[in-house]
């Protein structure tokens, strides 16, 4: 491709709403061009790597057993209303009407479509199992887009469903997706891991994410410092603590409790301060509303609580933390004075607030606290794994000290069972002739955020140093100087030459200063860069560059195709 043909608006600026870097680099780099909130223009640029995501996803979709279909954006009302989602979703789905006022919406995810096409043609155990994806635009109503592709409102999704006859078989195809996923990630050239994510209402250990692993990524990641375990922050468990091990002396365990006047004192830290008590005998009282009514969940003060683990504990729908209103009703108090004992709403507590003694708690009254808290004296709660796991605790597989890192999550896969064939009255026969819903799987890649984490993952403060897998081009070929005939001569040799072998050439045959090539060149970030100029050639050799590496090197002409295939040749996937 020649520059000087090519539609590659780049920028010098960012845009003043790029928050994080693969957004100002994707701008930068003429890849995408922001259309309204969450909504993007792909350029030619943009549109060269999500297609090399793509066709990654698709070859080893493919290869894993799955079959290709493509089932439509804009979705009748009635399957999600079948299904219940169309009254839960909320606002992320985007509602339409057609010409005769019947409802629709754009396909946020399409578990309801698929379930609805496979009930209607698959009749027997026989037909199954089947594995359907598709790679297609989603449209999700985000609160907050933003990060340019990472969280967009419209964006390119692969999703796959699964359907099985059995349990068993459902665990299979979840693991061959999980080995599938593993190597769409590897071949894409990326650093990642595969963590134990949240399963919310579906229960079961059968959910993965894959994350990216970036500082800038959104989500928290604790990893084992010794063994393979890894899960999501909001996932991760923490075993219950020995009992005894708490943080509190024991010589005030006797002492009756007692209200002490905290005017004003809300936070951990001021009640702390101002009462001479380690945040660790606090019990932080936090009331949520729920689908079950008003409930208290109870943490130390020294740890944050973890509301994935509170919504399960409850096994509620929704959770939200109470407004001054709800809080007011549940204690009598305002905000920040709320404590478990004489509170007449259920009390969730995290394992650790039971070894708490001496405890400091809020008294349900306006500018006070209680000091000599005992839990099992002063209240009963149920306790549980409620809290956040922090840096340093022990592993719960091994012990070892956990680590946290930060990622990106970039695909999802999810054992479903028979959530939505249930809901749908969608059947199969199964040996004896009797009907039973179909076993489901589903598994979802972020095909734009895909590209977006390479960027977080992959660049300096020039640009982006894209993996090999994934860059718009291989090479990126810089004539010094287009006004040398020498020059010119020699760079068209090299672009007809590399071409001819199969390699995609940028070729910058723009009548620039070198060192505006240069710029836009490390900011573009193709693998390689192959400099020719008068000085070079009298040498009869060309500069070459990785864009990865510090220094370029001199090559002679005949040899640079070999030295450039030397320099792309990338490990093929495992098998491949
Ligand atoms: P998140 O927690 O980041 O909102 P999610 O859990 O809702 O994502 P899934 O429903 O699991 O997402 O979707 C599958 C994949 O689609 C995700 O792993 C992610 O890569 C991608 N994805 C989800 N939402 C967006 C979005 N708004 N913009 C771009 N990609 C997205
Ligand atoms: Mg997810």
């Amino acid at each position: 491709m020649r520059l000087t043909r090519m539609f590659l608006p780049t920028l010098k600026e960012s845009p003043a709403d790029a928050e994080v870097i693969s957004h100002r680099l994707m701008t930068r780099s003429g890849m995408i061009r922001k259309v309204a909130a969450g909504i993007y223009n792909l350029l030619p640029m943009g549109l060269r790597v999500i297609r090399n995501v793509e066709r990654i996803v698709r070859e080893e979709m493919t290869r894993s057993g799955a079959q290709e279909v493509s089932m439509p954006f804009v979705l009748p009302a009635e399957l999600w209303k079948e299904s219940g989602r169309w009254d839960v979703y909320g606002s992320e789905l985007l509602r339409v009407q057609d010409r005769h006022g019947r409802d629709f919406c754009l396909g946020p995810t399409h578990e309801e479509v698929v379930t609805d096409m496979v009930r209607r043609e698959v009749r027997s155990y026989r037909q199954l199992p089947l594995n359907l994806f598709q790679i297609q635009t989603k449209f999700r109503d985000e609160i907050r887009p933003r990060f340019g592709l990472m969280r967009g409102r419209e964006f390119v999704m692969k999703d796959a469903y699964s359907f099985h006859s059995t349990d068993e078989c459902a665990e299979r195809e979840y693991r061959n997706m999980y080995d599938t996923y593993m190597r769409i990630f590897e071949r894409c050239g990326l650093l990642f891991r595969a963590v134990e994510a949240e399963t919310g209402q579906i229960g079961g250990s059968f959910s993965h994410e894959f994350m990216v692993l970036a500082s800038t990524g959104e989500d928290a990641i604790a990893g084992c410092s010794s063994c393979p375990y890894a899960a999501n922050t909001e996932r991760a468990e923490i075993g219950e603590p020995v009992a005894g091990m708490g943080p509190s002396p024991p010589d005030v365990k006797e002492k009756a409790i007692e209200e002490v006047r905290t005017p004003g004192m809300k936070s951990v830290e001021e009640v702390s301060a101002f009462l001479k008590v380690p945040p660790a005998r606090l019990i932080k009282t936090l009331i949520y509303s729920t689908d079950k009514g008003p409930v208290a969940a109870l943490v130390a003060g020294d740890c944050e609580i973890n509301e994935a683990k509170l919504k399960r504990a409850v096994g509620t729908e929704t959770l939200a933390l109470a407004d001054e209103k709800a809080v007011g009703g549940a204690t009598g108090a305002p905000m920040g004075f709320a404590g478990p004992v004489g509170l007449r709403i259920p009390l969730y507590a995290d394992w650790a607030v039971r070894d708490i003694s001496g405890g400091v708690a809020g008294a349900n009254s306006a500018d006070a606290h209680i000091i000599n808290v005992a839990p099992g004296r002063d209240f009963k709660a149920r306790y549980g794994d409620l809290r956040a796991i922090r840096e340093g605790d022990p592993c719960p597989r091994c012990g070892s000290p956990i680590e946290i890192k930060r990622g990106i999550e970039v695909g999802h896969i999810f054992k479903l069972g028979a959530k939505y064939s249930a809901a749908m009255n969608s059947t199969f026969l199964d040996e004896n002739g009797g009907a039973r819903p179909f076993i489901m799987g589903c598994y979802g890649i972020g095909i734009g955020r895909t590209a977006a984490a390479a960027i977080e993952q992959n660049h300096d403060a020039e640009g982006i140093i894209w993996p090999r897998p994934l860059a718009p081009f291989d090479c990126h070929l810089v004539p010094v100087n287009v006004n040398d005939s020498e020059t010119v001569k020699a760079s068209e040799a090299v672009y007809s030459s590399l071409v001819e072998k199969g390699y995609d050439v940028l070729y910058d045959d723009r009548d620039e200063r070198a060192g505006v090539k240069f710029k836009d060149a490390d900011l573009i970030g193709v693998p390689v860069r192959i400099t020719v100029s008068s000085k070079t050639l009298k040498e009869g050799a060309v500069e070459v560059k990785e864009r990865k590496a510090e220094g370029a090197r001199l090559v002679k002409t005949e040899c640079l195709a070999e030295e450039v295939k030397k320099i792309l040749a990338v490990k093929c996937a495992p098998g491949g």
